[in-house]
């Protein structure tokens, strides 16, 4: 028996350097997954590596910050597969500046995709998972919205508000049995990483030398914990966020 047999997650950004990490975890562990993303063909990839390693999953196109796409996404997924078990709200987008170099669309984007999709996704996942009795959801926050790192406020406040989002669903919902916890993630390699890497003019190896452990984090190292938190062995994790840093300070 593995961890998710018969279990249904989704995954926003499931195209993406930690998204497609945990859609490939949470599918070898015997999840269906539904692995959501604006970019449909890089979702489709995703899908195609999973099923090739006989798991199950599906590709679907969602721009996640638009209130009806979420609502129709979460209605198709019950139709479809009809529960969801997991929901993994791990989208998100990174427009570095101070606030008198971003723009008010930079500002704005950034909430919309990394805070009010997640409101949009749990108030249509919710009466589900009270409904059925229960269900995990692991938010991707990160360690820049608990100790912000310079330049990035648009960023850094979502991000807390994605802290503060996570302890207030799981209060709220705990007494449904419903886990709501927080995965804060340093510095992992990903295509966000690279790009933030290249416009700051640093490389990959300066950022290594910053990390006590001696290198960056892997996508496969954040899927990990995210499985973690949805599986029952984090059965009285309710409201956590954890960071995974390899124990670097943001400088
Ligand atoms: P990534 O850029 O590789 O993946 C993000 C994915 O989100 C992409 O596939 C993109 O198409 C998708 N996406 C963006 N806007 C969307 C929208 N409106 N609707 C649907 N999908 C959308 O980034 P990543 O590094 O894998 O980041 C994943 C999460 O981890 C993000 O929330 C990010 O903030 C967080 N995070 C990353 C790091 C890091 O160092 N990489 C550190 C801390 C937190």
């Amino acid at each position: 028996m593995k961890r998710f047999d018969e279990k249904v997650a989704i995954v926003t950004g499931g195209a993406g350097g930690i998204g497609s990490a945990i859609s490939r975890r949470l599918a070898d562990e015997g999840a269906f997954v539904v692995v959501t993303d604006m970019d449909l063909d890089a979702a489709s990839s995703v899908v195609a590596e999973i099923s090739a390693s006989g798991g199950n999953a599906r590709a679907v196109r969602t721009d996640i910050s638009n209130g009806l796409a979420c609502a129709d996404l979460v209605s198709d997924v019950l139709r479809v597969n009809r529960h969801i078990d997991i929901l993994a709200n791990n989208a998100g987008i990174n427009r570095r500046g101070n606030l008198l170099d971003l723009s008010e669309g930079d500002w704005h984007a950034s909430f919309d995709v990394n805070l009010h999709s997640m409101f949009y996704l749990c108030r249509a996942v919710l009466p589900h998972m009270i409904e059925n009795g229960g269900g995990a959801i692991v938010n991707t926050a990160s360690q820049w919205g608990l100790h912000p790192a310079p330049n990035h406020i648009a960023y850094n406040v979502t991000k807390a508000a994605v802290a503060s989002f996570t302890q207030n669903l799981a209060r709220d919902y705990a007494p449904h049995k419903i886990r709501v916890n927080a995965v804060c993630p340093g510095e992992i390699h990903t295509p966000m990483l690279e790009a933030g890497v290249k416009r700051s003019g640093r490389t990959i190896a300066d950022l290594e030398r910053l990390v006590p452990f001696g290198r960056i984090g892997k996508p496969e190292e954040v899927a990990a914990l995210v499985a973690f938190l949805a599986s029952n062995e984090a059965q009285f994790m309710c409201g956590s966020l954890v960071e995974i840093t390899g124990a670097q300070a943001v400088a």
